[in-house]
């Protein structure tokens, strides 16, 4: 009996989410193991094997995928979990297996939309006006960026606390973002809001907020997506379908 092919799923995102169960129904004879970094707590079934929390580097990374055979890596992570998908490039390049990225499109500005594109976390801190009213839809590890200009006041949302906490005149929501639109304009009316911060993550799930920001004329700071090693990458769910058995032709 030959062994079967095994794929890594890294995941992180609603894509991986709906990509566990398209790959278990689609390459039933495979095996798939799913990653999650673990940084929240509220992980969700996606109905495979699933390990949790990093991998202890490349080197750690490159253990792992030896000792569990895996033969294919599809990077289904946040735009924004850089270091995953530069560890995992490396790790592939490192044992020559293929990397699969679903890279979701980022968001465009169109011809309603007040935005400044911006480089990192620091560069989006130092573009908010002296007193601004900021939306930060920015993650725990980040907001340490925008805590440091006391001449402003922040209202931010994130799944998990901060650490060290939020300045005490700031506001902290900690949910996932609503699906509506009017219910991020009428958050940014209720707290007089001025400019909203946001990573260009791309996808539906967070883009009410952009929708509001237009609909009240409000100015965006654009946080830009970090740079990534070149792998094969897709766009969308049906195209790594078909990538992954270009890559594992007999499964
Ligand atoms: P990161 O900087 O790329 O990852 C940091 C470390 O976490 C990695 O080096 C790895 O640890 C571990 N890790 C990340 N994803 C993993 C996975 N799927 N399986 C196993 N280990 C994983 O990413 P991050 O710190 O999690 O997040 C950075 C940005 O991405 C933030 O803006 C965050 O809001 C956004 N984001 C991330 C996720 C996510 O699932 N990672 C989800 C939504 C949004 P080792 O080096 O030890 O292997």
């Amino acid at each position: 009996m030959t062994t079967p092919e095994h794929i890594l799923l890294l995941a992180g995102t609603q894509e991986a989410r709906q990509l566990a169960g398209r790959i278990a129904a689609e390459f039933p004879q495979l095996r798939l193991t799913a990653s999650f970094a673990g940084a929240v707590r509220d992980l969700p079934d996606l109905g495979v094997p699933t390990r949790v929390g990093g991998f202890g580097g490349v080197d750690g990374l490159v253990r792992f995928l030896r000792s569990e055979s895996i033969n294919l890596i599809i990077d289904a992570t946040h735009p924004f979990a850089a270091q995953m998908s530069r560890n995992a490039a490396l790790a592939a390049e490192t044992l020559s297996i293929p990397v699969i990225r679903l890279e979701r499109p980022a968001w465009q500005a169109g011809p309603r939309d007040l935005w400044q594109s911006v480089a990192s976390m620091n560069e989006a801190a130092n573009a908010l006006a002296p007193g601004a009213r900021a939306f930060l839809a920015i993650g725990r590890k980040e907001i340490q960026a925008f805590t440091k200009r006391s001449d402003i006041y922040g209202l931010a949302r994130m799944i998990e606390p901060p650490s060290p906490p939020l300045p005490a005149s700031w506001d902290l929501i900690l949910t996932r973002p609503p699906h509506s639109a009017d219910e991020e304009a009428e958050l940014f009316r209720a707290r007089h809001i001025t400019h909203v911060v946001t990573k260009n993550s791309g996808g539906e799930r967070s883009y009410a907020k952009i929708e509001a920001a237009r609909h009240l004329q409000l100015p965006v700071i654009m946080i830009e997506r970090p740079k990534l090693p070149e792998v094969n990458s897709v766009p969308a769910i049906m195209e790594l379908l078909d990538k992954t058995r270009e890559f594992l032709p007999l499964s």
